[in-house]
């Protein structure tokens, strides 16, 4: 639809601009870039502690690559996706990396460089899902997919890497749950039997509970509604269904993440709702959110998803998502969200424009030197530099004119405490007043 030229554009309804300083928008707190980069390169810091390393995938796929890789079945695919088709190509914009790092991985033959890549991410995600806080159409996920292996150290190392994301934060409010959804023979032998007992009791269940009946049982333990949940405490449990070697497997994983001081809650409830998971099931919640909304991450092992898109060879896999927006949500409960320092070192007021040709050769020097410099760009009174430099939050001030140039000195004065130093107009004597080493 054509806008008038007078009609202004506002953002989209779920997703957010990032200013620099924090802001909000629709009740919802938004901090501010710089925020947002620390908290990014935490992540970073701490995935990379693990060995992983970073890949970056479009953010157009495949509608195909999502479908097979996510399930036909899910709500993310059935009705969240943000798809179209241009020239007989459907794309969609990724609603999660899984998939889509597995995608690359197999394209680009990872396996002949490493034999375990540990690979992570971290970008917007995109679902049509009904905006509310917590809960948004475009967010941000980082995480991490190990590929390669399937060795439960490789599953212990996930959970140990998330959880340690967000201790390096500084939220230490967090419940992982746990679980194990056994190896590709138990799960269809437990939907079978979760399906037959559920049946009887069909017409008490939801309507989205009655079409996951028959296309997706699993999901119906993820139910919140609570006589679903009353019918579910005598239903088969998937323990029950699991192998002796899945079961060690579960305990392993269990000790191991005790030896590291991880606290878990094991749930049987907890589930991927997808047939290409397997084994480990995990997710990580916190108090500081909503409990509607109160996941912070989750993930497990899908051994299975590589050649449902398409590996000839069996490639085991297992990684975890989380999702940024909700990371701030409990940074700002907990009163932890990164304070960053953007102020300039140094604000350069200018007494006349004379010497612009100077000014701007000043300015560049002090910031090819490494000193963050700002300089007034509107022609405006000392006082209102002033005003400006104060407004900044620069940490000195040096004012320059016609007898300063031809000194060839100025006065530069340190904000935090006013006291001043007369100091040669060069960029190597002021940098070390400027940034102490
Ligand atoms: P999922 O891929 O659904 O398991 O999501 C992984 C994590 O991403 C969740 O635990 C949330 O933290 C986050 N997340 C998922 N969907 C959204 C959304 N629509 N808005 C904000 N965060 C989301």
């Amino acid at each position: 639809m054509k806008k008038s030229p007078s009609e202004s554009f506002r953002s989209i309804k779920g997703t957010f601009d990032v200013l620099p300083a924090a802001s909000s928008a629709d009740g919802r707190a938004i901090a501010g870039s710089g925020a947002w980069r620390r908290v990014e390169q935490v992540v970073v810091e701490v995935m990379q502690r693990y060995g992983a390393r970073e890949i970056r995938t479009p953010i157009l796929e495949p509608t195909g690559l999502i479908a097979r890789g996510i399930g036909q079945l899910t709500d993310i695919v059935s009705k969240e996706m943000f798809a179209f088709e241009r020239e007989d190509t459907h794309y969609v914009l990724r609603p999660e990396v899984t998939a889509p790092v597995m995608r690359a991985y197999l394209q680009h033959h990872l396996d002949q460089e490493r034999s375990v890549q540990k690979l992570f991410y971290i970008g917007p995600c995109f679902r049509a899902e009904r905006p509310q806080k917590g809960r948004y159409r475009q967010f941000h996920q980082f995480g991490v997919e190990y590929i390669g292996t399937d060795n439960v150290r490789a599953d212990a190392e996930v959970v140990t890497m998330m959880v340690d994301v967000y201790r390096a934060l500084g939220i230490n409010d967090l419940r992982l749950r746990v679980n194990t959804l056994g190896d590709e023979e138990a799960r269809p032998a437990f939907k079978q039997a979760l399906q037959s007992f559920l049946e009887p009791y069909a017409d008490e269940l939801s309507e989205t509970s009655q079409r996951r009946l028959v296309e997706n049982p699993l999901r119906i333990l993820d139910t919140k509604n609570p006589r679903e949940r009353e019918l579910l405490e005598d239903a088969p449990s998937l323990i029950d269904f699991v192998s002796t070697a899945s079961r060690d497997r579960y305990s392993a994983l269990l000790e191991m993440l005790e030896s590291v001081g991880i606290h878990y809650i094991e749930d049987p409830f907890l589930v991927r709702g997808l047939d290409y998971y397997t084994e480990t099931a995990f997710e990580l919640e916190s108090d500081l959110l909503d409990s509607a909304q109160s996941a912070l991450a989750g993930g497990g092992r899908y051994d299975l998803l590589a050649t449902e898109i398409g590996a000839k060879n069996h490639t085991p896999a297992v990684g975890f998502a989380a999702g940024i927006e909700r990371l701030f949500l409990a940074l700002e409960s907990a009163g932890r969200v990164p304070a960053v320092d953007e102020s300039p070192d140094i604000f350069v007021v200018l007494v006349d424009s004379d010497g612009d040709a100077w000014a701007t050769s000043f300015a560049h020097q002090l910031r090819s030197a490494g000193v963050s410099c700002d300089i007034d760009l509107s022609g405006r009174s000392v006082k209102a530099q002033m005003r400006e430099a104060n407004r900044v939050g620069a940490r000195h001030v040096i004012v320059i004119g016609e007898n300063e140039r031809s000194a060839k000195t100025a006065k530069l004065k340190k904000m935090a405490d006013g006291t001043e130093h007369e100091v040669p107009l060069s960029a190597d004597d002021i940098r070390p007043l400027c940034i102490p080493d």
